[in-house]
């Protein structure tokens, strides 16, 4: 029996050994069980087991000191225009991903093990989306302008609506994987997500919030992020590995034209966070304005295009180098002198 005929095959034969080639990421059964062992890819297992290390919870950190600040006159109106504007925007954004995860990718990404890291991401983004309800909660927000932003704020909505037609498309009854231009589709929807959503919309919205952090400001939302930003590297990660593979498995589909279609993708994309930045920043705040926005959104765009083999696009130079730093420590004593870095759980039990 194979499973990689195009028409899967659903039935069982228990004298059968699982082979290499069943457990390929794309156009194998779909509805068999998960069957991990041999594993095959072992990024996609190491990418599973470095996230669950990860776990946390958003209502395991103290948000006290936010309260007493947020209600204090101590934070400007442009500093309080940025917070709710990035709230705004993750509120809704975390669901987007993991709804393409649960109804758009995961039943065409049929490798057992990259099935199991998807499923931890997917709980990962409603642990995500459960933060920002927790954020408003605790502040007292009116949590409805929170999560309505998307509709309400055209750079928001701008954003969402470009990465929801990615899903949309894959979500198509007819779409499928067996065509050359069926996997082209699907590395579009991978790199609309985990590049650019994940890769670079998140990441502006992380330098904002872990700017105000360096400056004592907001350090509750600032460590909620921290522990955002810890997961969406790996997330990140994840996704570039998944889309290598699938280029490296189906050679034909990276053609001039799909890469030159990307490099357009990421390159719309950069417009639409630099418009999101200058509407979070109107007038800027201590050490933020648009203009450096747009350095940074082009200096991680070219970043993650050549990760997915793409020539860079801009050549900008890193505005906010601390953030670097953030990232590469999260194994080692953290200069922000919360515990966020140093805390993985192995999964502890007391009875
Ligand atoms: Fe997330
Ligand atoms: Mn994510």
């Amino acid at each position: 029996m194979t499973c990689c005929s195009g028409q899967p095959s659903e039935s069982h034969d228990l004298n059968r050994k699982v082979n290499r080639d069943d457990k390929r990421l794309l156009n194998c059964s779909a509805v068999d069980v998960n069957q991990l062992w041999p594993l095959k890819y072992e990024w996609a297992w190491e990418h599973y087991i470095n996230g669950c290390a990860n776990n946390w919870m958003p209502s395991e950190v103290s948000m006290q000191r936010d309260v007493e600040l947020w209600k204090s006159s101590q934070l400007s109106a442009g500093e309080r225009l940025l917070i709710m504007r990035n709230l705004g925007f993750f509120s809704t954004g975390e669901s987007l991903v993991g709804n393409n995860i649960v109804l758009a990718i995961f039943r065409h990404i049929t490798n057992p093990e990259a099935r199991q890291y998807l499923l931890r991401q997917a709980f990962e983004e409603a642990v995500h989306t459960h933060t920002f309800h927790y954020i408003c909660e605790s502040l007292g927000l009116d949590g409805r302008e929170v999560f309505n932003m998307y509709r309400e704020v055209d750079a928001i909505a701008g954003k969402d609506a470009f990465v929801m037609s990615l899903t949309r498309q894959i979500l198509a009854p007819d779409f499928s994987t067996a065509t050359l231009e069926g996997i082209q589709d699907f590395i579009r929807n991978l790199v609309g997500f985990y590049v650019i959503m994940e890769g670079i919309f998140f990441y502006s919205g992380f330098v904002m919030i872990l700017s105000l952090h360096r400056r004592n400001l907001m350090t509750g939302i600032g460590e909620q992020f921290q522990y955002i930003l810890r997961d969406e590297t790996i997330h990140l990660n994840f996704g570039i590995d998944l889309i290598n593979t699938i280029k490296e498995e189906n050679s034909t589909v990276w053609t001039a034209s799909l890469q030159d279609q990307l490099t357009a993708m990421v390159r719309d994309a950069v417009e639409y966070e630099i418009r999101y930045a200058q509407d979070c920043l109107p007038t800027g705040v201590l050490g933020l304005n648009a203009g450096l926005f747009r350095d940074y959104v082009q200096y991680i765009a070219d970043r993650r295009m050549q990760r997915i083999g793409l020539p860079k696009a801009y050549n900008s130079q890193n505005p906010f180098p601390w953030m670097s730093e953030t990232i590469d420590l999260t194994k080692e004593k953290n200069f922000f002198e919360t515990r966020v870095t140093e805390y993985q759980t192995g999964g502890t039990l007391a009875w």
